[in-house]
């Protein structure tokens, strides 16, 4: 396998050392093949805000796979889960289940070209939306990570349809509507940023893009992928107040197995095939297998106080980070929102990805290896956001916070 993994951001090239092979999970922990365990604030890179391996997750699995893992045919569960995504979702009237956020977010751009006529699309320095040609410019911590600037085989017709503004800048994006009259499909975006470490959108830039993109007849579209579900149970839309077109989603809603959705107004998702002439499909797509693991998180996280336990947890383990690399009279600046939080070993604020590669790398590299030994788990990038879960207790918190002290403390 091409650097030993599945997927690059599991690879330890920029933080230094071999990855960790993983045995299993349970709860807030992973155990690796020679049985040390860590606290885990990677969750499978987002899907596991219930903890990993919920009994109640793993139970409806067992029970679904008795009925079969794929029908090639409509089912129940899919209903189910459509149902539950509308109803949380303030932008979603209708709904197309894919594989991959890869594959939502690839299909949400045909949409938005087939919807408006129009070849362009905005994205931001910074954001990822999966691995697809024309969001291969300036895509984030993956590619960031192995100083790749973009990919070779992506064809330069493709990106040449990529316009690209910084985070966090209005301007920019009323400049690139200026210049390309009636030509821009729409503008995508992570609301909040969590593919370049952890960026959050600043006062009044959700809301500026929304009047831009309603002023030049193109479309908002909101990649929850990494925030659907993780920042509220509406997403970043329901927590924001601002209301999308279309929403990209995956990781949360698939509850540990390979899920992706796109959704939206009813008038743009008719025109997804059959119902329309654009075409998406999937062989796999909304198997019943999938769907049940989707349920059953959507279920579990729909429970009274769930997000504010996450709130509060997220926010005393990003203040204790903080004030731990402090004391040890390290820069840093962080947040957190919902079950996610990042930060930079660097003055802040950072507002985009430009002010994101202020921090220092090496540092976060040593820092890493620390926490490892002290079997805590982060992500092997200094350009990752952190999840966390409902499993990690007071205790694990603690207890990850006493390891930072100590790494930071070393490092210094
Ligand atoms: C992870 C992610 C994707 C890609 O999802 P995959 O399931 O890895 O294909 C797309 N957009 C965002 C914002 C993501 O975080």
């Amino acid at each position: 396998m091409p650097g030993g993994v599945s997927s690059p951001v599991r690879a330890f090239k920029s933080v230094g050392g071999q990855p960790i092979v993983f045995d299993r999970v349970k709860g807030p922990y992973a155990w690796d093949v020679d049985g040390n365990r860590f606290i885990d604030y990677v969750g499978s890179w987002g899907p596991a805000i219930c903890g990993h391996a919920h009994p109640e997750v793993i139970a409806a699995l067992q029970e679904a796979l008795e009925k079969g893992t794929s029908f090639g045919a409509p089912c129940q569960l899919e209903n189910q889960l459509a149902e539950m995504v509308i109803e949380a979702v303030p932008s979603v009237e209708m709904v197309r289940f894919v594989n991959s956020g890869t594959e939502a977010c690839m299909a949400v751009m045909r949409l938005m070209r087939a919807f408006t006529g129009r070849d362009k699309v905005i994205k931001f320095e910074g954001c990822y939306h999966g691995h697809a040609d024309m969001f291969l410019v300036k895509a984030g911590s993956g590619v960031a990570t192995l100083g790749l600037p973009d990919s070779p085989g992506v064809p330069r017709t493709t990106t040449a349809n990529t316009l690209t503004a910084p985070y966090n800048d209005l301007e920019a994006v009323k400049e690139l509507f200026a210049e390309n009259p009636d030509a821009i499909s729409g503008v995508i975006l992570e609301p909040i940023v969590g593919n370049a470490g952890f960026i959050t959108p600043e006062p009044g830039f959700l809301e500026g893009l929304r009047e831009l993109t309603q002023e030049n007849g193109a479309l908002l579209v909101f990649d929850e992928v990494m925030t659907g579900f993780r920042i509220s149970y509406g997403g970043a839309q329901g927590r924001f107040g601002v209301t999308p077109d279309l929403t990209t989603m995956g990781k949360v809603i698939g509850g540990g197995l390979p899920v992706g959705a796109y959704g939206g107004r009813a008038e743009i998702m008719s025109m997804v095939a059959p119902a329309g002439p654009m075409y998406q499909a999937g062989t796999l797509s909304g198997n019943p297998l999938a769907m049940t693991a989707g349920i059953k998180t959507l279920e579990l996280l729909k429970q009274e106080g769930t997000y504010e336990r996450l709130e509060t947890s997220t926010k005393r383990l990003i203040e204790g980070i903080i004030s731990a690399a402090r004391e040890s009279g390290l820069e840093i600046n962080g947040s957190s929102i919902g079950a996610m939080f990042g930060f930079y070993l660097c003055e802040g604020p950072v507002r985009n990805f430009e002010e994101a590669k202020n921090a220092n790398t090496e540092l976060f590299g040593k820092l890493h290896k620390a926490m490892l030994e002290k079997g805590v788990y982060l992500a092997p990038s200094a350009f990752e956001a952190g999840f966390t879960s409902v499993a990690h207790t007071d205790d694990d918190i603690d207890a990850t916070l006493k390891a930072f002290q100590e790494s930071f403390s070393s490092i210094n």
